[in-house]
């Protein structure tokens, strides 16, 4: 934050300067958002969107619960922080991995353990260093090498930014470290056009098993992927893949790795988004809605075959930080999830406001802008095209179609995330269906404003 930023801050605190304020911002500075309250954000101009973006992809149970301030201050009175390190433990990071292991338990008993830090980027880190560790323990120290996909996001650490697959991130840092792979994505829209769903689902996944072979299965330590891949463009893989990887996976003995960052926690109509395929990871990450963005909090789900073998060997895995298992964070965690219980919000994702979402979307399919419009529980993308029924770009000007209508949609009333060419949302499970109307009403307002913009570029 730079000192400009700091005095937007300040004027955004006092009325009088709001049009300093707003000049700023349309100098390329950023919005501040200064309150929210249930699916709404409010920013210093007094100005109040939809937030379709749930925060960062978090905010699962929306604004302004008073229960989890309330849990959070009586923490803080109870006890703020303690570590976990030296033989200590506090009660809230007890109950909250019983309680995430219920939820891991329910679809795969094999997840039996956890992990607890602040962040996503914190649990890929955990998740890197912890396969490593555990091949090395069981006598295949050669295991090492992580196959992810192009386009990933897998956080902001060095490990996080080598697992993600997102090149503009590798150029700064010299990146990705050695032992990360990187295969194809299975964005059927962008590389799989008019290809039957399970010809492209197994075309993508013997990308996976060619590479195994390429650099021999021996030296494999795991496969690692987002369920539905988020930050990359809400890529919804087709029905077969997942079975398919996981497949290939055991084929070879190599881990399975589910970053469940964005997907974890109702966002798919699943407390895990690998539920929706049936298949049984070996880890997952989770952080984001294991707190709905309230209090940092992240955790790595692992396979009680990991943890015996670390028990085997002594039990020592050297790895912590000093935030982990934070109790108030753990605390604020827990009534988050209780909230989702109480309101059956996974449920209601998955039979109620997520195929209602599906079904709204889908008649921006008749926009001539729009290629596809595509859902899954609350999350989506809208594909924006030059010509409709194809996957074609407006020309020379790749990527910037997202970005335009994105302020568009800002202007009218509604925050989503451009991503090259397409729109993406992923609004808090709380919302309603009349706010679901508004926000696709939006989208298509926006496209309709943008059409001739585009068209002159
Ligand atoms: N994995 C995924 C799938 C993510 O979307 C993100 C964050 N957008 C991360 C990891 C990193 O999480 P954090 O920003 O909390 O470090």
């Amino acid at each position: 934050y730079d000192v400009g930023e700091l005095r937007r801050l300040d004027l955004a605190h006092h009325l009088p300067a709001q049009s300093d304020y707003k000049l700023q911002r349309e100098l390329g500075g950023s919005r501040i958002i200064t309150r929210a309250e249930g699916c709404t954000i409010t920013d210093a101009e007094g100005k109040s969107l939809l937030d379709g973006m749930a925060g960062l992809w978090c905010v699962n149970v929306g604004y302004g619960r008073d229960e989890l301030a309330r849990v959070a201050y009586e923490q803080m009175l109870e006890l703020p922080y303690y570590n976990t390190f030296f033989k200590t433990a506090t009660p809230p990071p007890v109950r909250l991995a019983a309680k995430i292991a219920e939820k891991m338990q329910a679809s795969n008993p094999a997840l039996t353990h956890v992990f607890f830090n602040s962040s996503g980027s914190e649990a890929n880190d955990t998740i890197f260093r912890l396969v490593r560790h555990y091949w090395a323990l069981k006598g295949q120290p050669k295991r090492k090498i992580f196959i992810s996909r192009k386009n990933a996001y897998h956080g902001s650490t060095v490990a996080g930014a080598s697992l993600g697959g997102m090149t503009f991130m590798h150029e700064q840092g010299d990146l990705p470290i050695p032992g990360v792979e990187h295969v194809l994505q299975p964005y059927q829209f962008g590389e799989g056009f008019g290809e039957d769903p399970d010809a492209f689902a197994t075309r993508v996944a013997n990308s996976i098993e060619e590479r195994i072979l390429g650099v021999g299965a021996e030296n494999v330590a795991a496969f690692i992927g987002e369920p539905v891949q988020g930050a990359g463009g809400v890529i919804i893989p087709p029905d077969s893949y997942w079975p398919k990887v996981e497949a290939i996976c055991r084929k070879y003995g190599i881990l399975l790795i589910c970053d469940e960052v964005i997907c974890g926690f109702g966002r798919l109509g699943h407390w895990f988004g690998h539920q929706h395929w049936g298949i049984k990871p070996d880890l997952i990450a989770m952080a984001k809605g294991l707190s709905s963005g309230y209090l940092p909090i992240s955790a790595v789900g692992v396979s009680s075959e990991i943890v015996n073998t670390l028990v085997e060997h002594g039990g020592d895995f050297v790895h912590g930080y000093t935030y982990s298992g934070h109790p108030t964070c753990c605390a604020v965690a827990l009534a988050n999830i209780e909230i989702m219980e109480n309101e059956d919000l996974i449920e209601r994702t998955r039979t109620v406001t997520g195929p209602y979402l599906a079904k709204v979307l889908k008649r921006l399919e008749n926009h001539p802008l729009v290629g596809e419009a595509r859902s899954i529980g609350l999350i989506g993308a809208v594909e924006i095209v030059s010509e409709p029924g194809t996957n074609k770009r407006f020309t020379g000007k790749e990527g910037t179609a997202g970005p335009i209508v994105r302020d568009l949609c800002i202007k009218n009333g509604l925050m989503v995330r451009g991503i090259r060419d397409s729109l993406v949302m992923c609004p808090p499970l709380i919302i309603t269906e009349a706010e679901i109307d508004r926000l696709v009403d939006i989208l298509h307002q926006s496209l309709n404003e943008a059409e001739p913009v585009l068209r002159a570029l």
